[in-house]
């Protein structure tokens, strides 16, 4: 509803609700209204909703024949034409005029639409790649170590650039939409590129490191007051001149990549790769990605098993860290959701905080260990401060903790952080992954240190308990094959 008496109209939309709600409903829709409703209904239960709806309704909702179970596979349809196309104003209305069926003909990706990057997983060397990727053609290229950017380019010369996230940073890069538009090749007119914008000291031909990238404004950002240059590192091209490209294998689109744009170092380069499968020749290519300040190695299939695959964590890209091998694997992304008062040199801020990863099945937030290390005096006050704002009365129904765990504080889930830790291991207390590993408990981290704060993570896209899982049962099958090392040499 919008204009004149739209107030009106929508109190009587609300009203007509709740007279017809029966049972326990109407808390459900005042808590809905409220925006209050995080007891397990958020965005993975709403689409898989609409899909149902959609089945339920009369038109257009007889499944195809070779469809077996409609409401899953409704469900599946609405969820995959999301992550391409992330607009409720788009796909309600399609399903309602041609129904669920034909929703990925109806709703599909559009440029200047985001849609959620494609993610990798973490490996633990060399040979896991070369044992994982067999008999297939891959490549290996640099990770570099800045901000995710999807960047839109539209017919009409216009120029978005979106986070990780999804959210519009078109005003924090001035100098990368000049720069996009300065080199793209006139053929292409109309394209969308995944890439890294990386921190870059252009004298001294380096790349810098994050850190120095997080020091750039974030909105409004003039181009005479830039003092952080940025060179774009681009990986992948989604899109180009109105044929959507992530269908199509990556050495195709690569290809697409490498035809539509100029290279000039310092302002735009393709990330450096290789295609190899030899263990030898990857590992010094690893080597290489680490003096060249890259954080290690993303490693892609090239034909097979090759599509772009957004907002999903892949099988088919890789990530491969230097300093993977030494600790747990990748770090984890977690959510300080209560804290314990400092004492003594920490008294006034916050000593030492619960942590928890998020389950997206149950929608929950699960206790994965206390952190009190890896912050500097300045880091503990900002992150007390920023988090004194967010203190509520009594833990939220979707936390999950053991019963022996009393923070002195609890705080809306609100910010993310990145901790390594030494390793992970079965806990009685802490419920991170419960079920899945151990039927009653939970795993845990030990000696846990902050890293960053990412801001460029919502509380729901923190680690799942599902990636904790399979990190505990990697580092086990990596213990197994040490010890059978071990055993071999004795
Ligand atoms: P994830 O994005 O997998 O959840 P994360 O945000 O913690 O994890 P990393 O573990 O550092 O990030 O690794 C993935 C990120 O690496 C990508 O999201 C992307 O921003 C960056 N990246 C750098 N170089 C590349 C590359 N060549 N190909 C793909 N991604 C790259």
């Amino acid at each position: 509803e919008s204009g004149k008496d739209s107030q009106d109209k929508k109190k009587n939309h609300i009203k007509a609700l709740l007279v017809a709600a029966t049972d326990c409903e109407p808390q459900y829709l005042i808590r809905l209204l409220q925006t209050k409703l995080r007891i397990g209904l958020a965005e993975q239960t709403l689409l898989a909703a609409l899909g149902q709806a959609a089945v339920y309704t009369e038109e257009h909702s007889t499944p195809p024949p070779h469809i077996q179970s409609p409401l899953d596979e409704a469900a599946k349809i609405v969820k995959q034409v999301y992550s391409v196309l992330p607009v409720y104003d788009k796909i309600v209305p399609a399903l309602l005029s041609d129904g669920v069926w034909n929703l990925p003909k109806t709703c599909s990706f559009t440029p200047g639409v985001p849609v959620g990057p494609m993610l990798a997983k973490p490996t633990k060397g060399v040979s896991e790649i070369v044992a994982k990727f067999q008999d297939m053609e891959f490549t290996c290229e640099y990770k570099y170590d800045g901000e995710r950017a999807q960047i839109h380019y539209l017919e009409n010369g216009s120029v978005e650039i979106y986070s990780r996230n999804s959210e519009r940073n078109t005003g924090k890069f001035p100098d990368v939409v000049a720069v996009i538009s300065r080199l793209k090749r006139p053929s292409a007119s109309s394209f969308i590129l995944d890439c890294e914008l990386v921190a870059y000291d252009r004298e001294k031909k380096k790349i810098l490191p994050f850190q120095i990238l997080s020091t750039r404004a974030r909105k409004n950002v003039v181009m005479s007051d830039i003092k952080v240059n940025v060179c774009i590192y681009a990986f992948d091209m989604l899109y180009l001149n109105d044929q959507p490209l992530i269908q199509k294998e990556l050495k195709v689109r690569r290809e697409h990549l490498y035809s539509s744009f100029e290279e000039e170092p310092g302002f735009f380069q393709f990330a450096t790769a290789i295609t190899s499968n030899d263990l030898e020749e990857i590992q010094k290519f690893l080597d290489a990605a680490v003096d060249a300040s890259c954080e290690g190695l993303i490693i892609k299939t090239m034909n097979k098993d090759a599509t772009y695959e957004p907002s999903r964590r892949s099988h088919n890209w890789l990530k491969l860290k230097k300093d993977y091998m030494e600790s747990i694997g990748d770090s984890l992304d977690l959510v300080p959701i209560g804290a314990f008062h400092g004492r003594g040199k920490r008294t006034g801020v916050y000593g030492a905080f619960l942590l928890a990863c998020y389950n997206i099945n149950n929608e929950e937030f699960q206790s994965i260990c206390k952190i009190g290390t890896g912050f500097s005096e300045q880091v503990l006050e900002e992150r007390s401060a920023s988090l004194r704002t967010q203190v509520i009365p009594k833990p939220k129904s979707y936390y999950r903790f053991g019963d022996t765990i009393k923070p002195d504080v609890w705080f809306e889930p609100k910010e993310v952080w990145e901790v390594k830790a030494a390793d992970l291991t079965i806990s009685p207390v802490h419920r991170a992954a419960i079920g899945e590993v151990d039927p009653d408990k939970g795993i845990s981290l030990r000696f846990p240190r902050l890293v960053r704060v990412r801001d460029d993570k919502s509380p729901e896209q923190a680690s799942s308990s599902e990636q904790v899982a399979e990190m505990y049962n990697a580092q086990k099958h990596n213990h197994q094959n040490n010890q059978d090392d071990n055993d071999y040499d004795d």
